[in-house]
This record gives C-alpha cells, sequence and structure tokens, in this order.
C-alpha cells in the first residue's frame, strides 16, 4: 500500500469527454414543463436564454459529450485538480478509515464553479452572445462566470442578492477585477426588482429574485443569454470532469472508495463527483454508498418534496421535478451561502428518489467545527459549503473507528474558505446560530407547489 498523500495527473490527463448520467439510468428523467401552459417545452422555448449548444446537452441522452479543444485548454490553467489522501486528519481522529479528498479550490475563483462557467462561455461565444446575465448568492458564481467571461471575451452582468452584496464587498471587488458589472438584487434595473422594491424597499434579496432578474434581462435583449451556475443538466455535465479524475487518481492510488460524499446546494458540485462512480455501479462495475450532505436550515433532498416547481421566484423559469422546500422559500441567512436554495437539481432528486444515493443534513456549528479540525490537520481552509462535506465523511470515519473496521472514504472538497473569514470569526467567537427547519414549514413548501399532474 502506498503511503502518497497526493495524486497529480499530468494535463494530458483532463477528461476528453464529459460523462452524462442520462444514459446509464434506468428511467427516463420527468419532462421540463413550460411555466404557463404546464405542456412539456423543447428546445424553441429555451432558446431566449440559452445557446443551442448548451439546450442540446441540456436533454442530451448520450453517455459522453465531448469537451471542446478551447475548453480543455482554459481549464488547463488549474486542472487536473489534485486529490489527496488525508494521513494527518485520519491519525488525528485515530480512525482506520483511508479518507480522500478531491480539492477543486485549486481554480480561479476558489471553487469548481469555473468547471461548468468556462464551458457556458465558450459555447455562448461560439454562437456570437455578447453578454451574459446571471445570479449570485455567496459570490462564487459571479465570480467564476466573471473569470470565464474575462477569458472568453464577453460581458458579464450579476445580480448578487443584496444581503450578500452589502455583507461580502470582496467578492464584489472579486467579480469587478475580473470585469463584471455587479448590481445589488433586488435591482431598479429590472422590472421584476422595481416591483419587488416598490412592495419592500428594505428587501434583504434571495436566490429566487436574483434569477428572475437575470432571466428578465436575458429574456429582453437579443445579445444577451442567461447562465446559471448549478441545477440544469447540462451544468452537471460539465461538473463530471471532478469525479471521472477521482477515478483515475484513486486507481493510482491502489484503492476503490467505499463512500462517496459531497455537499449539496443546488446538486452540482455533488454529483460532478459522484455521477461517474454511481455510472460504474450503473454498469455493473463497482458498488458505493454515495452521500449528498445539506444544511439543516435550507434540506431539500431530506425535507422537501418531490414535485414540479419553479427555478425561481416569479416563477418565470421552466417548471422541473425536484426536491423542493417551495420557490418563495427564503432560508435562513446561514454562512455557507452556496447552499442556500430552495430546490435541488432534478437529476440529483431523481437519483435520490431511485434509492442511489443518501442524503442528510448538519447544522453549520456540526460543520464549521468539522472544518476547523480539516484545516488544523491537511492545512486548507474549507469553503463552509465544502465542511458540510467533511463533517460527513468525519462521521464516516469516526463509525469505523467504533466498529473498528476498515472503509474508503473520498469527499469532494469543493472549495477554499479564504472570503469566508468573517464566518469563521463568528464560529471561533461561538456566536453562530443554528437554524431549525421548522416542520410546518413542509407544509408551506407543499402549499407554494404548483399543481403538476405528470
Ligand atoms: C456554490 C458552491 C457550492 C454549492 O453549489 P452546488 O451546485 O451544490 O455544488 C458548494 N461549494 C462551494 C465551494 C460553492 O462555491
Amino acid at each position: 500500500m502506498s503511503d502518497r498523500t497526493k495524486f497529480v495527473l499530468d494535463e494530458d490527463r483532463i477528461p476528453h469527454a464529459w460523462y452524462n448520467i442520462v444514459a446509464d439510468l434506468p428511467v427516463a428523467p420527468p419532462a421540463v414543463l413550460h411555466p404557463g401552459t404546464g405542456q412539456p417545452i423543447g428546445p424553441a422555448d429555451l432558446a431566449p436564454l440559452f445557446p443551442m449548444a448548451l439546450i442540446a446537452q441540456e436533454v442530451s441522452a448520450d453517455r459522453e459529450v465531448e469537451i471542446p479543444d478551447p475548453v480543455r485548454e482554459a481549464y488547463r490553467l488549474y486542472r487536473p485538480s489534485p486529490l489527496y489522501r488525508a494521513h494527518r486528519l485520519e491519525r488525528a481522529l485515530g480512525t482506520p478509515a483511508h479518507i480522500y479528498y478531491k480539492y477543486e479550490g485549486v481554480s480561479p475563483g476558489g471553487s469548481h464553479k469555473p468547471n461548468t462557467a468556462i464551458a457556458q462561455a465558450f459555447y455562448n461565444k461560439e454562437e456570437g452572445v455578447a453578454r451574459l446575465a446571471t445570479e449570485t448568492g455567496a459570490g462564487q458564481w459571479g465570480t467564476s462566470l466573471a473569470i470565464a467571461g474575462a477569458l472568453f471575451g464577453l460581458e458579464v452582468k450579476v445580480y448578487m442578492v443584496r444581503a450578500s452584496y452589502d455583507q461580502k464587498p470582496y467578492r464584489r471587488m472579486l467579480m469587478e477585477t475580473y470585469g463584471a458589472e455587479v448590481v445589488a438584487s433586488p435591482s431598479p434595473t429590472t422590472g421584476y426588482g422595481r416591483q419587488v422594491l416598490a412592495a419592500t424597499p428594505e428587501n434583504p434579496g434571495s436566490l429566487g429574485i436574483a434569477i428572475s432578474e437575470a432571466v428578465e434581462d436575458a429574456a429582453t435583449r437579443d445579445d444577451t443569454k442567461y447562465s446559471l451556475g448549478s441545477v440544469l443538466n447540462h451544468v452537471l455535465l460539465h461538473q463530471s470532469v471532478i469525479g471521472l479524475e477521482a477515478i483515475e487518481q484513486m486507481a493510482l492510488a491502489g484503492e476503490e472508495p467505499d463512500v462517496v460524499i459531497g455537499c449539496t446546494g443546488g446538486g452540482s458540485n455533488f454529483s460532478g463527483m459522484a455521477f461517474p462512480w454511481i455510472g460504474r455501479q450503473l454498469r455493473g462495475e463497482g458498488s458505493y454508498r454515495v452521500i449528498a450532505v445539506e444544511p439543516e436550515a435550507s434540506p431539500s433532498l431530506t425535507r422537501g418534496v418531490y414535485a414540479y416547481d419553479f427555478g425561481d421566484t416569479a416563477r418565470l423559469t421552466p417548471l422541473v421535478k425536484m426536491h423542493t422546500l417551495g420557490h418563495d422559500f427564503i432560508p435562513e441567512p446561514i454562512h455557507a451561502g452556496g447552499l442556500r436554495y430552495h430546490g435541488m437539481a432534478p437529476l440529483v432528486s431523481l437519483v435520490k428518489e431511485l434509492g442511489l444515493i443518501e442524503a442528510r443534513a448538519v447544522h453549520q456549528n456540526p460543520s464549521f467545527e468539522a472544518g476547523v479540525l480539516f484545516a488544523r490537520a491537511e492545512g486548507i481552509l474549507p469553503a463552509p459549503e465544502s465542511s458540510h462535506a467533511i463533517r460527513a465523511a468525519i462521521d464516516e470515519a469516526l463509525v469505523a473507528r467504533e466498529e473498528g473496521t476498515p472503509r474508503v472514504i473520498l469527499f469532494n472538497l469543493s472549495g477554499h474558505g479564504h472570503f469566508d473569514l468573517s464566518a469563521y470569526e463568528r464560529y471561533l467567537a461561538g456566536a453562530l446560530e443554528d437554524y431549525e427547519f421548522p416542520a410546518e414549514r413542509v407544509a408551506e413548501a407543499l402549499a407554494a407547489v404548483p399543481v403538476v399532474s405528470d
């Protein structure tokens, strides 16, 4: 057995194709429905918002989708990302488990999000789009798209949730440095923003409202398309580079994971790591426990309903079948901003329904505790989102210690926490609150979900 710590692939091992789990699933994904008519939508309905190449990927059932050379070229800025064996964390926990993590914080922007931002910018540029509109919560997605826009020569307009805009000025400055235009959402620059501001001038904003604004921006301008950083099938497709690389790196380590773990906001980094492994399982090439970890304050997979719902507050987006807390649910202001979304990617929801993954929810204090333990053992300061995955990995390692049985644990470390130091400050001061998701919210969520028969 090797006692290496770091498993690195050469640049020529960046995957040549993304992996699409739809090809291996035993059932076809539920149709996407038009927000007005409730009928299944076609490519033409999405054309005002997305370039045709991405629409084709959204509905593709091909197992492999070729990665264009300019995208692989841009990936070379930070890919392949490293995979580590966490020897020091294992020793700190006194566990017989072997813990591995794939580190996506090496990207410009510090998270996995450039994996799709780069691809989306490329396809938009190819089809003559000049400008992209998007939303950002905590700022990681806006940052990633700003970088991708700079790389491929596209203007980027970011609707940033007002609360984050005020609390995270460094994220805004980073986006502006990369050349993006950033406004606080709700903003006076869209009809929906003006409507919200008229009703609630002090509105702190939400991801749902910001999505509505960005969609309206793209739908009402010829030179502009919309870009989403998670949830959609094509986004999950692009993120598969994480798991595809990890499969090769675990082979270098000479081990197979028993457990694969990722944190879930909209589901993109989790599926990026997990779907290539689940694909192997579906093809009879292995068997894995796969765990999605979400915050207790926004527990769509563990407490939401599996139903058709809108992706945004203004009900402009198509209806997708997913685990949802209701499109007007606004999660408590936990510090893992990237996990504060009311819904879950339809494909992640589907694999959950099919029993291919487990889901669990954790509070922010135990998750920060795990993040700090990890930082002191491994030297990397994790993003508060990623610490949810670390919590589950540590808990699995502690069970292994309890049972005295070995197990191989692999998790995705989706990003670093260098812009989240004020959250760490609050945690270290003992000032972080754990938010209970009230049971009556489940009923409210159900009531808010539109009635659609499928
Ligand atoms: C955005 C983000 C997430 C959550 O988004 P997913 O689409 O669920 O991956 C998780 N971790 C980091 C570091 C993020 O920036």
